[in-house]
């Protein structure tokens, strides 16, 4: 799996992910740290949902939102 040097303190090595959380390798995902992002609860949360809704969105084969349509 292809990996970068983090930019992170004490982050050594994160995956080199794309836009989506794809990495080289078809069918693994990464989100959080080992992605790369800022090591801060709160955005590590939100890139693992960014990159769980990406994942949802590709196994139905259209974009998922879970929000209820405003009627
Ligand atoms: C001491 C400390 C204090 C912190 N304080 C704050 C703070 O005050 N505010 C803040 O916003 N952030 C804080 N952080 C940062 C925050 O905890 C992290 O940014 C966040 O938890 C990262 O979430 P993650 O899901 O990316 O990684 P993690 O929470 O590290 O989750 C990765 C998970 O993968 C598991 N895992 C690892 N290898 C494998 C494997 N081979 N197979 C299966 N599972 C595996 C691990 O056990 C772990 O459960 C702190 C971090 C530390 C260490």
């Amino acid at each position: 799996m292809k990996t970068k040097p983090g930019t992170e303190p004490r982050i050594k090595t994160v995956l080199n992910v794309d836009a989506e959380g794809k990495t080289n390798v078809e069918g693994i995902w990464a989100a959080g740290t080992i992605a790369g992002v800022s090591v801060h609860t709160i955005i590590t949360a939100g890139d693992g949902a960014k990159v769980a809704i990406n994942v949802i969105s590709e196994l139905n084969g259209e974009r998922y939102v879970d929000h209820d349509l405003m009627k």
